[in-house]
């Protein structure tokens, strides 16, 4: 028996699917102790947008280590957090027109969502969220109050409460006009529905089985907060940083959300950063009323700052992202075509997922996928998606690889 199943909790996922031991990765792989590479179309659950080990980000934290920069500062001035907070000003907000103050709120994607449901609560004197069908917000307990998947909510062990869910973009096939429910309920004294202090909402719902939003749904959601005077999250932890394009997921929308949540592929380089921005007029907070051990850890704003530099100073990536995710759509549709419904073919940029009928065929075709050499992980409500979350920087010739990988284990295991 090895040292991790002797030693390590049962909670182990991941180790499960990919029994090997991991020693170096680059780029677009990963390598296991004996030198067998994979094709990482995981990437860190999307904390790894820019690839392993990039080049460019391993240099500016090698220089950042050698003349003894500051590593742990928790929230006091450093010179890492101020070239990060102006390059994000610089690179990210300005030239979008978005006026944000930044909230470190912790190490995690869940710190940034405990963070903004806090500050929406305290801003509307509300308690009550509105979260939407199978959305995914970590595992703390406020985040898992407004997650769908009742399996991660049953290990909460108490009642998860002050959140309603509504239909996500959708959840009824099209059948009924978007927010039809939601805001009849908003609209009716007599609905029961506790007044909300905010929606939160993915763009993309990553864990949810790669559901994709559309654009006009979004726009209406945001007007529908608007005219309803509810604070709007948008929860960019996976799809943020480029994963569908743009910087921000909800560019394309045209909407400008009252908080985002950041953080996976903040840092660029794996390193744990979140960040919660907020518009200004929300910066209610007393000095220390939100706090933690872990909100400044320099080595992630070192990379974080380069990672925005290098990617961010042109719109090269995201133009890029566009053509390849376009290229992965295309090239999944041709796979689900062939099984004639069987299959479904869903997302947005490089977050693209396959449906299949069980959870048990996904796990099946992600599965033979490993033993292939390429890293894919499920998601969805009962695990039958499998989702494919490359690092945006991988080649042309790494995307035919892992298309053909891909098309060659669902064959396996579904024939033809
Ligand atoms: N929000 C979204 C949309 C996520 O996809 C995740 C993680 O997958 C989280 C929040 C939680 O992030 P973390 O696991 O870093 O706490």
């Amino acid at each position: 028996m090895s040292i991790f199943e002797k030693l390590e909790s049962e909670v182990r996922s991941y180790s499960r699917g990919w029994p090997v031991v991991f020693d170096r990765a680059l780029g677009s792989r990963l390598y296991a102790e004996d030198g067998k590479p994979y094709l990482d179309f995981f990437a860190g659950a999307g904390a790894l947008n820019y690839g392993h080990n990039n080049p460019v980000l391993k240099q500016a934290l090698l220089d950042y280590i050698a003349r003894d920069g500051v590593t742990h500062s928790l929230d006091m001035f450093t010179v890492a957090k101020r070239d990060m907070l102006e390059t994000l000003q610089e690179k990210i907000l300005q030239p979008r027109e978005l006026d944000y103050k930044v909230i470190f709120p912790g190490p995690g994607g869940a710190n940034a969502v405990e963070a903004a449901l806090k500050l929406a609560r305290k801003v509307t004197g509300k308690e009550s969220v509105i979260n939407f069908t199978n959305a995914f917000h970590g595992m703390t307990l406020g985040a898992l109050s407004v997650t769908g998947n009742s399996m991660k909510r049953s290990g909460a062990g108490i009642p998860l409460v002050h959140a309603t869910p509504m239909p996500y973009d959708q959840y009824f096939d099209g059948v009924y006009p978007d927010f039809l429910y939601f805001e009849r309920l908003l609209d009716d004294s007599g609905s029961g529905l506790n007044e909300p202090a905010a929606v939160i909402v993915e763009t993309v719902q990553g864990e949810g089985g790669i559901n994709a939003a559309g654009i006009e749904w979004l726009r209406g959601l945001s007007d529908l907060c608007q005219r309803h005077d509810i604070l709007l999250i948008v929860d960019d932890v996976q799809m943020g940083c480029g994963r569908t394009g743009p910087f921000f997921s909800f560019e394309d929308a045209g909407i400008k959300p009252d908080m985002v949540c950041l953080s996976k592929s903040i840092s660029g380089y794996g390193l744990p950063l979140a960040l919660t921005l907020i518009k200004p007029e929300l910066d209610v907070w007393e000095p220390g009323e939100h706090n933690g051990t872990f909100r400044g850890i320099n080595p992630a704003f070192v990379t974080a700052a380069e990672a925005l530099r290098t990617y961010w100073s042109d719109d090269e990536l995201e133009k890029s992202t566009r053509a390849k995710g376009e290229r992965v759509g295309a090239a999944l549709e041709g796979i689900a075509e062939a099984y004639d419904g069987g299959i479904i073919a869903k997302g947005r940029g490089l977050a693209r997922g396959l449906e299949f009928a069980s959870g048990e065929v996904a796990g099946k075709v992600c599965a033979a996928a490993f033993d292939r050499g390429l890293l894919m992980e499920t998601s969805g409500p009962d695990s039958e998606v499998a989702k494919l979350l490359p690092p945006l920087t991988l080649s042309e010739s790494e995307v035919d690889e892992g298309l053909e990988i891909i098309d060659a284990s669902v064959k396996a295991v579904l024939g033809k």
